[in-house]
């Protein structure tokens, strides 16, 4: 039998852990990433100053125990032994100008009389909003837990399936609860791309697809051509939606169905003597012009540390800089680089779990096309691989 092969768009971890099962299984294997390095949302930036090299997180910062595939692809790549801990600092909350304690903005009268419910309560059908007021009490959900739910997604969480938000898998017991890598989760991407049997071509987006006498061909924006048998979707729903008109456009309209949200995201690094904030792993601040800020203190480096501030759209430069500013108590030339990035996540409502079994029976009905990304199980990192997973399991199958 020939060798088969495969067309992935999209150098996310969904795309790089399809394009690390399908190469493993000897497959011919292509991914194109529009951008000029991959990890998408799991890509870390990088800063060198003289010989000091800095990585901080633009999007994903934390890695589970629960990460089983991840942990299975990470353990194939031979980097295992990059795993390192996440220092204990805290997540906090800005309330008032003074940064505390997430649990210092709780009523605790009221957490106790509600927290019981969590042994009665089902997530089926039910709002983050319905069902984490039950939990934490109604005020505490306003005034607090859903500023930090608001935070994970970067986007308002109050209607999202609250199934879908924190979900409970299996654990390994021998590896560390929560982690991250020595090169943080862009040295993961690296890895996955790096390997020898997948042909990695960034800088240049799929433009459009066309089946050609049963073979795909995605056309990028400079004109070249990528032939395969298959074909795997692994970008946002609305590049994906644009791709699919030319081959399927029910699948594409299916896409077209899918909310998602643009985060603004700003990084910047600072010499960690020209900062007294105290070490955070992050802070949130209710109803600010940013969701979150997701700090590098967690992997504390010598000479800097690096804070991404993870914006509402539409502010321009002047302003986030200022909020920047502001929240970390510096003057603008302390800060010694920038890095600025637009992250994609879904906007996902109830009935999400009918959309995405619509769309995998549409799915079946079209030969070698598989889909994986964020949209699927779960936003989290394990859900995308798993998706890929599945998806590449689908493939095998049908070879
Ligand atoms: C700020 C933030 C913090 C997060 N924190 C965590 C965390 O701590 N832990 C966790 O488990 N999860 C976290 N997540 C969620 C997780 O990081 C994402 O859901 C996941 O990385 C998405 O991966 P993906 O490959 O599906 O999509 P993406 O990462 O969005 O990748 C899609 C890729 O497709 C590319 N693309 C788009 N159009 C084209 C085109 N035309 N041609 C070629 N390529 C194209 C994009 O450039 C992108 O690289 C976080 C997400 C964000 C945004």
């Amino acid at each position: 039998m020939a060798q088969q092969e495969v067309v992935i768009i999209g150098g996310g971890i969904s795309g790089l852990s399809m394009a690390f099962y399908c190469s493993q299984a000897g497959m011919k294997t292509t991914l194109i990433e529009k951008e000029s390095v991959v990890g998408g949302s799991f890509a870390s930036s990088q800063y060198a100053s003289n010989s000091d090299k800095f990585w901080f997180e633009m999007g994903a910062h934390t890695c589970y125990s629960s990460y089983q595939n991840l942990l299975g692809i990470v353990e194939s790549c031979g980097i295992a032994d990059t795993i390192i801990p996440r220092e204990k600092v805290p997540f906090t909350l800005l309330k008032d100008g003074k940064v505390q304690s997430i649990m210092s903005g709780m009523n605790l009268f009221e957490l106790l009389l509600s927290v019981p419910n969590i042994f009665f309560l089902k997530k089926d059908n039910q709002t983050v909003r319905s069902y984490y007021s039950k939990i934490v009490g109604e005020k505490n959900y306003r005034n607090t837990v859903s500023h930090f739910f608001n935070a994970v997604p970067s986007q308002a969480t109050d209607d999202f399936p609250a199934d879908m938000m924190f979900k409970s898998r299996p654990k390994r017991k021998d590896v560390l609860k929560n982690y991250t890598f020595k090169g943080g989760l862009q040295s993961v991407a690296r890895t996955i791309a790096a390997r020898k049997e997948i042909k990695v071509i960034t800088g240049s987006p799929a433009r459009t697809i066309s089946n050609n006498g049963g073979k795909y061909v995605v056309t990028t924006v400079d004109g070249k051509e990528y032939a395969a048998d298959a074909l795997v979707m692994a970008l946002p729903s609305a590049p994906a939606s644009t791709l699919l008109q030319g081959v399927n456009p029910g699948l594409a309209a299916q896409m077209a169905k899918l909310r998602y949200a643009d985060v603004e995201s700003v990084g910047v690094v600072v010499r960690k003597n020209n900062i007294s904030l105290k070490p955070v792993a992050a802070i949130i601040s209710p109803n600010d012009t940013f969701f979150s800020m997701v700090s590098r203190d967690t992997v504390p480096d010598e000479h800097f540390r690096g804070f991404a501030f993870h914006f509402k759209p539409g502010l321009d430069d002047n302003a986030k800089f200022r909020r920047i500013t502001d929240i970390l108590g510096i003057n603008l030339s302390k800060i010694e680089h920038t890095v600025t990035k637009k992250n994609v996540v879904p906007s996902l409502r109830l009935g999400h779990k009918e959309w995405a079994a619509s769309t995998d029976q549409l799915l079946g009905s079209v030969r070698n096309l598989y889909m994986t990304g964020n949209y699927f199980g779960g936003m989290a990192i394990e859900d995308c691989v798993s998706r890929s997973r599945e998806e590449f399991e689908r493939m095998k199958a049908v070879r």
